[in-house]
């Protein structure tokens, strides 16, 4: 113990502590992590371990906490959990060889981007480190567009990606994107704070860690990239005019070797380059508002996927692999057709074939985690349980790949082209290791007899030794007569003789006690002692050799990784589609088409999720005919609760499901290609920015006029809510007559609202059509059919719904009678009139309070001072 005293280990710890000053540093001393100084406290804490300290007696006691090595991941797990890092320190040689102090290293940064652990790690979700690299245009003032360059790796697959993003609004782009992506760790150059990294504030609950400006350099980040990818030039990977990207990708390869400094990390050996235009840009407000992936609705932090989600209805994928890729697919549909159709035909295929698709999906269900896996074995982490689960993910190759032998959709033909069963790979670990192997490759019996005879021997003599041992036994009874002699073995002691109180009198003089216990005493002798070493010497050359052929084994399969990829990425595939026909046959979907014609046509569509929540098939459906030629923006107007949101939504998402490849929830639908859905839905909850409701509605609008195309669609839910009554039906109003113009945007459009003024558009403007959802009354109540029809709603059902909440029968009363008095007021009114300039936008207002207009026409001057004072009281009456 004398090292773990004296101050040279505390020297060493403070040496290698100060290269990790933000970390908890895990201290390995003997068979614990010792935790000490801040670090100890800290830790203490959130571990819920007792804090001690070294050198007690001295006037400064060094606190000191410490966990068993064997147990580390749990703890290192609660720490990242509750947001820390943590740095693993070894011990780098065998203490037994060492002179002096052992040395110890830092091997392993455990951050929460970097993990690549399955304990920590859900299956279903992909866990990405990014770093941005950005520069300020300089353009002047106007111009306060950057060019940001953003690196995607999931080292736990080796999935590395980058792509740029430019123009003024390049950093609402790279947001959305975060939003798809969810990484869990964010790295940018440090620099002094500057208007450069305002965006970042909006980033709630991701880890951002400024490094050093030097891994963020062009030209030594180009060569860093094109050494670890072992080519010449980036050209080969299509990345040739990235420059920040290129810099984000160099820091991202870089935070990764700090963190793993042993590690090969040769299963990161691509980079693709992800262009904005390959995909729907979904951004982070759609993406929440459809609820794709996270439920709104539940305010808990829960990452298991929930039913209502689309993601959780649409999900029935059986491995991990196709799980993260089915997420992917949901957060980036496609936007040309015939990728689009290529995938519509193989889900079609999938979905005839009844018995294919089961048989095929169960060939799939062994298949375990092959990208993951792989990259284990590349950072050299892999146990011998991985191998085993590598070995059962091959074992099903050839039942898949005889399921696929009939299909003719060209995407599962594509899939089959040069198969690789990897029998070869299979084979290589069938023979090797036992079926019943242990996790940990330190304990031994992980090979098969007869895998290598140097194995074979050992095992031998071990096993002649432990038989000439337990022979000891029967010799010695017979030589000492005490027939109560046994021959035992511990941990600490080894092999020993141990002999009752009772018959210690018999006990030879070559006997040389070992230990004595309450009834008996524990002896050796020279002969067992031999035989120990024997066995022990056996034992110990056995694990040695048993780890170095598994760990040589383990490097064979790591240099398989692109292969092993490729199958992975196949596997991933095939289960995506199979889960889509699924889906597809389990919920009644049909197979949309789609076109780049100017039609959105729904026939019987249904709200998947809402569908699956609703009871006993009471879901109403609904047709939607949206034309970019006739009838581009639908006015939806009627009672709370009617059911507009639900319509409003489940035409997007089934226009997102089309798009990426799904079958939907239809009896049939036609979908002309839509660029991107935009979304300003509800009274927007998210209020993290400070930003009041209607100054988030408004800018939620305005990214929407701002961005979208002719060929967006888009849902406007109650625009002008959070503000008064005028001003929010006159923005709702210029809104709406902006999106209609052809000649401004001409975008098919959903607009839900409670200004049955907005009716009056349709008289007023091309290409709008007044919708309403049906309520019957009856006895004074509202029955809500839930049915989208032709028409304006002819009055506001406010009341009734006030009444459903439960409001007291005076309010409703009372209302009820201010509204027919309102009411009274206002039906002479004339309906908004045109006036000559036809398509002026500012020609045709709402029509203005009646009251305004009252208190407008009165002739101050005519009236006596009493006179005012009772027509005020007057107006005062009927507000
Ligand atoms: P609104 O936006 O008009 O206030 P919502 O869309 O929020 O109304 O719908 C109100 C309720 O009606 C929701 O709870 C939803 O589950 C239910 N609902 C909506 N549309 C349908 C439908 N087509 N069939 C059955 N229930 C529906």
């Amino acid at each position: 113990m004398g090292e773990t005293e004296g101050t040279p280990l505390m020297r060493q710890y403070r040496d290698i502590k100060q290269a990790y000053r933000d970390a908890i540093l895990f201290f390995r001393v003997g068979d614990f992590y010792e935790m000490f100084q801040e670090d100890a406290v800290e830790a203490s804490k959130l571990l819920s371990i007792a804090l001690t300290s070294r050198d007690k007696s001295s006037d400064t006691p060094i606190p000191l906490c410490g966990v068993p090595y064997h147990a580390a991941t749990s703890y290192i797990a609660k720490l990242l959990r509750a947001g820390r890092t943590v740095a693993l320190c070894e011990q780098v040689e065998d203490p037994k060889l060492a002179k002096g102090l052992v040395r110890r290293e830092v091997v392993r940064l455990y951050t929460p981007g970097t993990l690549i652990d399955s304990e920590f790690l859900p299956a279903a979700e992909s866990n990405i480190l990014v770093a941005v690299a950005t520069r300020l245009r300089t353009g002047g003032p106007d111009n306060k567009g950057y060019a940001i360059g953003l690196a995607t790796l999931e080292v736990s697959t080796g999935d590395f990606w980058l792509s740029e993003f430019h123009g003024p609004r390049a950093e609402t782009a790279l947001l959305d994107e975060l939003a798809r992506l969810e990484p869990k760790e964010l790295l940018f150059a440090e620099g002094p704070p500057s208007d450069e990294h305002q965006w970042m504030n909006g980033l709630t609950g991701l880890r951002c860690c400024a490094q050093p400006a030097a891994w963020f350099d062009l030209d030594a980040g180009r060569l860093r990239l094109q050494e670890h990818l072992r080519v010449h030039s980036l050209d080969a990977f299509g990345c040739h005019n990235l420059t920040l990207g290129i810099q984000a990708g160099a820091a991202v390869l870089r935070y990764v070797r700090e963190t793993q400094p042993t590690a090969s990390l040769d299963h990161i050996r691509q980079v693709r380059v992800r262009h904005q235009h390959d995909a729907m840009h979904l951004d982070s407000v759609t993406i929440r508002n459809l609820e794709l992936v996270r439920s709104t609705s539940r305010t808990d932090e829960s990452s298991g996927q929930s039913s209502t989600t689309l993601l959780g209805v649409l999900d029935r994928t059986v491995t991990a692999m196709g799980s993260r890729l089915l997420r992917e697919w949901l957060l980036r549909p496609l936007i040309a057709c015939a990728p689009i159709e290529a995938r519509l035909t193989a889900v079609a295929e999938l979905h005839r074939h009844l018995d294919t698709r089961v048989r095929l999906r169960s060939a799939l269900r062994p298949v375990q985690d092959i990208s993951r896996l792989c990259s284990r074995m590349s950072l050299g982490v892999a146990n011998p349980r991985d191998v085993l689960a590598l070995k059962l993910s091959l074992s099903s190759l050839p039942a898949i790949h005889a399921e696929l032998s009939e299909l003719k959709a060209p995407l599962l033909i594509d899939l089959t082209a040069s198969w690789d069963n990897a029998t070869d790979l299979y084979e290589l670990i069938e023979q090797a290791i036992v079926p019943e192997a242990p996790v940990s490759v330190r304990d031994g019996g992980i090979l098969k007899d007869g895998y290598h005879p140097d194995v074979d021997e050992l095992r031998k003599a071990s096993r002649e030794g432990k038989g000439w041992i337990a022979s000891l036994e029967t010799k010695e009874r017979a030589r000492t007569g005490i027939e109560s002699l046994k021959v035992r073995y511990n941990q600490v002691f080894g092999y020993y003789l141990e002999i009752t109180k009772a018959n210690l009198g018999k006990v030879p003089p070559d006997y040389i006690r070992k230990q004595t216990l309450v009834n008996a005493e524990r002896f050796m002798t020279a002969e067992l002692k031999e035989l120990e070493e024997r066995v022990t010497g056996a034992d110990t050359k056995l694990t040695a050799l048993e780890q170095q052929l598994f760990e040589q084994l383990r490097t064979e399969l790591a240099a398989q990784t692109a292969r092993l990829q490729e199958i992975g990425q196949r596997l991933a595939i095939l289960d995506v589609l199979a889960a889509l026909a699924e889906t597809a046959a389990q919920h009644r979907y049909v197979r949309p088409s789609v076109d780049t014609g100017p039609v959105l046509h729904i026939v019987q569509g249904r709200h998947p999720v809402v569908e699956r929540l609703t009871l006993s098939d009471g879901f109403v459906p609904n047709d939607t005919h949206l034309d970019l030629q006739t009838s581009r923006l639908h006015i939806i107007t009627g009672p709370n609760m009617a059911g507009k949101s639900t319509y409003l939504r489940q035409v997007a998402l089934i226009t997102l499901m089309a798009q990426m490849g799904s079958f939907v929830p239809a009896t049939e639908a036609r979908i002309g290609l839509v660029d991107r859905i935009f979304t300003r839905v509800g009274a927007s909850d998210n209020l993290a920015a400070g930003q009041s409701t209607f100054m988030v509605e408004m800018t939620e609008s305005a990214h929407i006029l701002n961005c979208a195309t002719a060929r967006s669609l888009i849902l406007l839910d109650e625009v002008g809510r959070g503000t008064s009554t005028y001003d929010g039906l006159s923005i709702a109003w210029a809104i709406a007559e902006f999106i209609q113009a052809p000649s401004r945007l001409g975008a098919r459009t959903l607009f839900a609202t409670h200004y049955h003024e907005m009716t009056q558009l349709e008289g007023l403007r091309e290409g709008i059509t007044n919708y309403s959802v049906a309520v019957q009354e009856r006895n004074g109540h509202v029955l809500f059919l839930r049915k989208i029809i032709p028409g304006g709603a002819d009055r506001s059902y406010g009341i009734h719904v006030a009444q459903l909440a439960g409001l007291p029968e005076v309010v409703i009363h009372r209302a009820k009678a201010v509204l027919a008095q309102l009411e009274s007021t206002t039906s002479s009114q004339a309906p908004i009139r045109e006036t000559q300039q036809a398509l002026q936008f500012d020609s045709t207002l709402p029509a203005p309070h009646p009251m305004l207009e009252e208190v407008r026409q009165m002739d101050l001057f005519s009236m006596t001072p009493l006179d005012a004072l009772n027509r005020l009281a007057a107006l005062q009456q009927r507000l």
